[in-house]
């Protein structure tokens, strides 16, 4: 199957539907997406591997030489769901206007797979010291499952990776994690003349709150980072549901929140901590309390600021790696051992969006700098930072 131009492969990725969403009347296989890339990639050379990681989804492992070290550019390939009429234009067919690709998934990113390739092809009749590794991962945009099945199977990817995710090509070495959770609690209702008849999970989730919220306090007088907008960890009550009757006592109540830890923070021993500071509670108002994920979390992502894939993209793009407030699959990537940096083109303003877009102009110094990066991981004689 011959590689087609720059263009006509970015037109194929967009018209491949990969949308996925936790919701299952959205959700949609990769497999279009992946067996695209495979293909042109397997042309190339590279040796390609697509395991499955759920029915219908899946990863692309492609490398290109062998042994230990190496460069890993990654990516996810699947879109957030869309409305195609809030677009101007058929979001699954690529459209040239104003110096821009429009197309769902031209910014985030798809496109970057196809700039991958390019940047690519002409370094091939070198000889690889080290391997190229392409990544290219499912269900991003929903429960991660790709790249945490990758960070689950433990096995090294290579010494450095760059996800190619819209950063308008300044490296990003930190992010905020994502945790959103649910505290159910069981009480009991009962005739509200008189308390005694029940249990009020109600009052009990005032309680809750009431921790939660000093919690809060004390986690943002411990955590600050200067580097993001928002320098402290946030914890956001977005919706609480109970009861259903003034006369009776409220036998169940719920409530969902949003938690953004900093690097440094543990989900884990987050949850830990607010379980822990909810037990009295439970036994006070004798009611059960459950904390649980909405979906597994996503880590904080700190790459050191003086490690070498940092110095060598801070050299290369001429800015200061800085903190985004998206998370990425950059925490998974980095339990694998790699140095890892987001670092892609495109504005993740228009990403999510309605007529989303690739501004032209950017091609050019995103293939400059892929080349760099390479050169300098995989054909150079010696890494140097
Ligand atoms: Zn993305």
């Amino acid at each position: 199957m011959p590689i087609p131009p720059l263009k006509e492969q970015f037109a194929a990725l967009v018209a491949a539907p990969s949308v996925s969403c936790t919701q299952p009347g959205w959700d949609q296989s990769n497999r279009p997406v992946i067996e695209l890339l495979a293909a042109w990639l397997g042309e190339l050379g590279f040796a390609c591997e697509t395991p499955q990681v759920a029915p219908g989804k899946f990863n692309l492992l492609a490398s290109y030489g062998s042994g230990p070290g190496g460069l890993v550019l990654a990516g996810h390939s699947d879109t957030v769901p869309f409305d195609a009429a809030l677009w101007a234009s058929d979001p699954l067919k690529l459209r040239e206007a104003d110096d821009r690709w429009y197309g769902l998934g031209s910014c985030d990113m798809k496109g970057f797979f196809a700039l991958v390739i390019e940047a690519v092809r002409p370094l091939l009749q070198q000889p690889f010291r080290r391997p190229l590794l392409i990544l290219a991962t499912c269900d991003e945009e929903s429960s991660m499952s790709g790249a945490r099945a990758l960070a689950a199977a433990g096995q090294p990817l290579g010494r450095a990776a760059v996800i190619g995710e819209p950063t308008g090509l300044r490296p990003v070495r930190l992010h905020k994690g994502i945790m959103m959770e649910r505290i159910d609690i069981l009480g009991q209702s009962g005739h509200s003349s008189n308390p005694a008849y029940g249990h009020s999970a109600l009052e009990a989730m005032h309680g809750v709150l009431g921790e939660l919220m000093a919690l809060r306090g004390q986690w943002q007088g411990e955590y600050h980072n200067p580097l993001f907008d928002v320098p402290q960890p946030t914890l956001n009550f977005g919706c609480i549901h109970g009861g259903d009757n003034p006369n009776r006592i409220c036998g169940q109540c719920a409530l969902e929140f949003d938690l953004r830890p900093l690097p440094g923070m543990d989900p884990q021993q987050l949850r830990a901590i607010i379980r822990q500071r909810l037990q009295p509670l439970a036994e006070r108002h004798q009611v059960k309390i459950e904390l649980a994920p909405l979906f597994p979390a996503v880590p904080p992502f700190e790459q050191a600021a003086d490690s070498e894939l940092v110095r060598l993209a801070e050299r290369l793009t001429g800015h200061r790696a800085e903190a985004v407030a998206f998370a990425t699959e950059a925490p998974y990537l980095q339990q694998l051992g790699c140095e890892t940096l987001v670092l892609g083109p495109g504005d993740i303003a228009c990403a999510h969006q309605p007529d989303e877009y690739l501004q032209l102009e950017c091609i050019e110094p995103t293939l400059q700098m892929l080349r760099r990066l390479i050169e300098h991981y995989c054909l150079q004689p010696a890494a140097r930072p």
